[in-house]
């Protein structure tokens, strides 16, 4: 699957809940693990491949037992503690990354992928990813987090990186 980028519309809107864990969940559920490694990312969020509905997918283990993908449907944070400053990234947002305040810790409960509830307690990059992905099902960006004028001088680049990616195009 195609990951959508920055300032796709998509990323902008809040996913709905899923109510039915059916086949077609079930194959964007694979769809979306396999975009993430091929992506090499920790986490997706079903809004970056254009399907606004409330799932995460992730993977912070970084042994070399093979992977480990963990899938959260109707993810929802019901405790959090302390906060933490670290650099982000995403791969909705190309070439950018910077310092967000996050909770340190938290608790995050929702189904897997079989309907069972899940909850996870987290905290490090876990935590951290977990709060990234759902920030995109709420249509929010990391780049919503960091200061106004930090993100509009990198509006500004991506403007250009784009125009720059067009007439090469037309050419
Ligand atoms: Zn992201």
């Amino acid at each position: 699957m195609r990951i959508l980028t920055h300032p796709d519309a998509i990323l902008k809107a809040k996913a709905e809940p899923v109510q039915n864990i059916d086949e077609e969940i079930r194959n964007l559920v694979d769809n979306m693990c396999e975009t993430m490694y091929s992506a090499m990312g920790i986490g997706l969020a079903a809004n970056q491949v254009g399907e606004l509905k409330k799932i995460l997918v992730y993977d912070v283990t970084q042994t070399k037992a093979g992977p480990n993908p963990v899938v959260i449907i109707n993810p929802e944070i019901v405790l959090t503690d302390g906060d933490v400053v670290q650099e982000e990234a995403c791969l909705s947002v190309i070439d950018f990354s910077a310092d967000v305040a996050r909770k340190e810790k938290i608790k995050v409960r929702g189904v897997d992928k079989d309907g069972n509830p899940v909850d996870i307690e987290a905290e490090g990059l876990l935590a951290r990813c977990l709060q990234h992905e759902i920030d995109h099902l709420n249509g929010v960006l990391f780049i919503d987090r960091i200061s106004t004028l930090k993100r509009t001088l990198y509006n500004k680049k991506l403007k250009k990186m784009m125009k720059r990616a067009d007439s090469a195009k037309d050419k």
